[in-house]
């Protein structure tokens, strides 16, 4: 067991529904267990600036329900050279932090180590909507942005209904489709493509030109953002356009940022109170370097080192000595871990094709 007097939490990288409930429950938990947690606002650059926020009661009283995140959100180059990361030791000792918590995605992840390595430890919970770290089943902020994309989708439909329009929807996302494919089973769209799988494009507008001539009205296609045309454009722009060629009314909606707002669903608050009360035993219990991860309904963790080369792995990626650390046991684990999320994927994206037809 450490000894902490107190952590210091962060939220960093684009900010997720949730987040805000992830710090509210790990300064419960930690409280229960005579910790203090101080907030460090703007991610790591408030550990450059020495900008820290006192947690009382009345700062996170009434956070459960609201987006965003009350410590703010950076993106800090500066943290990454050895300059900056020696400001932000610092930082940490002269306010008396023993060790961090730091709520975003694999970059977030990435200062986590480093910080870990050079003597707080830190660990790592998955916070953003893109459901993107390879090791976890789930990124807290998905399901809402996941339940925004659908409410969205289904305004659209009503006016699309009025003028027998197609609606081309490009989802947020980074290099994961699980979004859009998520909101495209949800509001019964008529295709979905994603990075992960090919798509075809010809069966689609056929499909989408059977289905007019059949009488349908309104038609939704969802894309997700990470899928680009060869010469880097947006593919929801370029199927949009495809689908006018094809004689078809479409019109193009970037739903973008949107998605990051709105009321974090329960499943998202759940999640984050989970993962952040685990965050806190663990760092109790003497163990950093870590990523909270929900996998099979189960929160457990996973080394950070281990689940970014994981990703890696999954993203096809991987660098030249990438793997040489790695046990052949560990490189069980990590493929199997990515041949579980491809089908998965593939799954869902059978699904989608199904009630598509
Ligand atoms: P996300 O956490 O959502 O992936 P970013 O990739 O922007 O978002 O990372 C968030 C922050 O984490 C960066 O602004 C930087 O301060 C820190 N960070 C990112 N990559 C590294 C790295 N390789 N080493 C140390 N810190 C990093």
């Amino acid at each position: 067991m450490q000894k902490f007097r107190k952590i210091g939490i962060l939220t960093s990288g684009g900010d997720a529904p949730g987040m805000n409930a992830c710090v509210k429950a790990a300064v419960h938990r930690a409280a229960e267990l005579g910790i203090e947690v101080i907030g460090i606002n703007g991610g790591y650059a408030g550990l450059i600036q020495n900008d820290l926020v006192e947690l009382t009661e009345h700062k996170i009283s009434n956070i459960v329900g609201e987006s965003g995140t009350i410590l703010y959100s950076s993106r800090c180059p500066e943290f990454k050279t050895e300059e900056g990361m020696q400001t932000a030791i610092a930082t940490c000792r002269a306010n008396s932090i023993d060790a961090l918590i730091c709520i975003g995605g694999d970059g977030t992840f990435r200062g986590a180590t480093d910080m870990t390595l050079h003597g707080i430890p830190s660990i790592g919970i998955p916070g953003t909507i893109d459901n993107d770290i390879t090791a976890t089943d789930y990124t807290i902020g998905l399901d809402t942005a996941i339940n925004t994309s659908t409410a969205l989708i289904d305004n659209l439909r009503d006016t699309h209904e009025s003028h027998a329009r197609v609606g081309v929807v490009e989802l947020m996302g980074n290099e994961c489709g699980q979004i859009a494919l998520y909101a495209a089973i949800a509001s019964g769209a008529v295709a979905c493509a994603i990075p992960e799988i090919p798509f075809n494009e010809d069966a689609a507008i056929k499909r989408i030109l059977a289905h007019r001539a059949a009488g349908k009205r309104n038609m939704i296609v969802v894309v997700a953002e990470g899928l680009k045309a060869d010469d880097g454009t947006p593919y929801a722009e370029v199927l949009n356009q495809k689908i006018k060629d094809a004689g078809m009314d479409s019109k193009f909606f970037r739903a973008a940022h949107v998605i990051r707002g709105g009321r974090p669903t329960a499943r998202d608050r759940v999640t984050a109170a989970r993962m952040a009360c685990y965050a806190v035993e663990k760092l109790v219990e003497g163990k950093s370097n870590l990523v909270v991860c929900e996998n099979e309904d189960k929160i457990d963790s996973m080394d950070i080192t281990l689940a970014l080369i994981t990703d890696r792995m999954y993203k096809n990626k991987l660098k030249p000595g990438d793997l040489d650390r790695f046990s052949p046991a560990e490189l069980e684990t990590m493929k199997a871990i990515c041949e579980k999320r491809r089908a998965e994927i593939a799954a869902l994206y059978s699904v989608a094709e199904h009630i598509a037809q």
